[in-house]
């Protein structure tokens, strides 16, 4: 089992590379944001809620969340290993997901943190809200309170993992290809 958690504030282009990385390593992608979204297309109860909740720009509540990923889990129990992408966002959830694992028989091996600069970041979200269709990502209000509460709740994770001297940083501000090398390098170092 490998499983890795690809950490960085909105925009920092997890959701891209994540895509590369699952099909070069044979994981299995799971992306809080995709899930939620899913939910929501398919207005289930939970998606109805997580809704009211992401176009404002606030997270959802961490047992929506968990209670996504432990699902997945369950459900992918042959996989190779697992991405986290976007998850977790929380201290609380860090822990959560590092018990749901221990259930398993596995841990995190790797946090890689997409390191990019403020001003790009917001640059490529208020970009990517002209094409993606996505509400929290069009408004500069939302998006600006977006990056706060990644501020407040997201950032002490990256400290958290930090601490146990899990927490690989990889500059995210290149193109997509070369921040991807970069990424492959650090895993296959690692692995
Ligand atoms: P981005 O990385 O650009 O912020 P995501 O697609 O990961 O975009 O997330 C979009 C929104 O979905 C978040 O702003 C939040 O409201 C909600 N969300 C996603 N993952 C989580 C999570 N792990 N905990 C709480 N809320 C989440």
């Amino acid at each position: 089992m490998y499983n890795l958690i690809l950490f960085g504030p909105p925009g920092s282009g997890k959701g891209t590379q994540s895509g590369k990385l699952v099909e070069k390593y044979g994981l299995v992608h799971l992306s809080t944001g995709d899930l939620l979204r899913a939910e929501i297309a398919k207005k289930s109860p939970l998606g109805v809620e997580a809704k009211k909740l992401i176009d404002k720009g606030q997270l959802v509540p961490d047992e929506m969340v968990v209670g996504i990923i432990d699902n997945c889990l369950e459900e992918n129990k042959e996989a190779k290993g697992f991405l986290f992408d976007g998850f977790p966002r929380t201290v609380n959830q860090a822990k959560s997901l590092e018990k749901l694992l221990a259930l398993r028989k596995t841990a995190i091996d790797s946090v890689l943190f997409l390191n990019v600069d403020h001003d790009e970041l917001v640059k490529r979200v208020l970009n990517r809200g002209k094409t993606s269709g996505r509400a929290d990502d069009s408004d500069e209000e939302i998006v600006r309170k977006r990056f706060a509460i990644y501020q407040r709740d997201t950032e002490p994770v990256a400290n958290y993992f930090n601490e146990k001297n899990m927490l690989r940083i990889i500059t995210g501000s290149g193109s997509v290809d070369e921040t991807f090398q970069a990424l492959c390098k650090e895993i296959e170092r690692e692995k």
